[in-house]
């Protein structure tokens, strides 16, 4: 049975279950959820990326959820924009 990543969509009203993310055992023909057991909080599945890593990932995460533009610095006044 395959494993389903879950997180809060709003980090703001989410519950300690949910804020960081949780593992749900389903079936392929189960229904996604929709809101957390815990606190009812919507929540989205994460599609995992296993080539990064994850506490990384979902710092990035977080930081696109919430607006923020990442850049890296290439050079002198160079900035490349990951997002
Ligand atoms: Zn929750």
């Amino acid at each position: 049975m395959p494993i389903y990543e879950y997180r809060a969509a709003d980090p703001k009203h989410a519950c300690r279950h949910c804020a960081d993310g949780f593992e749900v055992m389903q079936r392929i023909s189960d229904a996604r959820l929709e809101t957390c057991p815990e606190c009812g909080a919507n929540v989205v599945r994460v599609i995992s990326a296993p080539s990064l890593g994850s506490s990384k990932s979902s710092l990035d995460d977080r930081a696109k959820a919430a607006g923020f533009t990442k850049l890296k610095r290439l050079g002198k006044g160079e900035y490349e924009k990951q997002y």
